[in-house]
């Protein structure tokens, strides 16, 4: 497996250097909203520290990282009434993984809906308001 590369995008989201919406964080996990939702409140958590993906992740990383999922999974569905919660994580390219620092996607749902295509990029007012109602529900 390659080497964790320290210019991978979330990496320059945690040191500050490129913007995003945040809506959580703790000393060990970050969660902050997908630039390309494929449903409305789509959003990413991610450890502090560096792994590529759940293959050399330790047990304390997948642990904290867990954790917020969890919590953040009970805010989606209180947020946006929904009905249930995806969570899709993907581990190397063949896995289906794009960007190369460990995340696990938080997607609510609706009895019915389907998740929009990948790729596309969201309204960023609008995934700016679905953050303030997360936010909000975590209060
Ligand atoms: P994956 O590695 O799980 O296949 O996909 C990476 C995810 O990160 C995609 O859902 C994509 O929309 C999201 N993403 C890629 N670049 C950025 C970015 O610069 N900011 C944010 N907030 N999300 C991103």
């Amino acid at each position: 497996m390659p080497a964790y590369d320290p210019e991978n995008i979330f990496a320059k989201i945690l040191r500050g250097e490129i913007p995003a919406t945040r809506v959580y964080e703790d000393d060990e996990t970050l969660a902050f909203m997908d630039i390309m939702p494929r449903a409305d409140g789509h959003l990413l958590v991610i450890p502090k520290t560096p792994c590529r993906n759940v293959l050399d992740a330790s047990p304390e990383q997948l642990a904290a990282v867990m954790n917020t999922v969890q919590k953040l999974s009970h805010a989606v569905m209180k947020a946006f009434g929904a009905e249930g919660v995806t969570i899709q994580q993907f581990n190397e390219a063949a896995g289906g993984q794009e960007v190369f620092h460990m995340h696990f996607h938080v997607l609510p749902r609706h009895e019915g809906d389907r998740l929009r295509p990948p790729g596309q990029m969201g309204d960023m007012q609008e995934i700016a308001a679905h953050a303030e109602k997360i936010r909000a529900a975590l209060a």
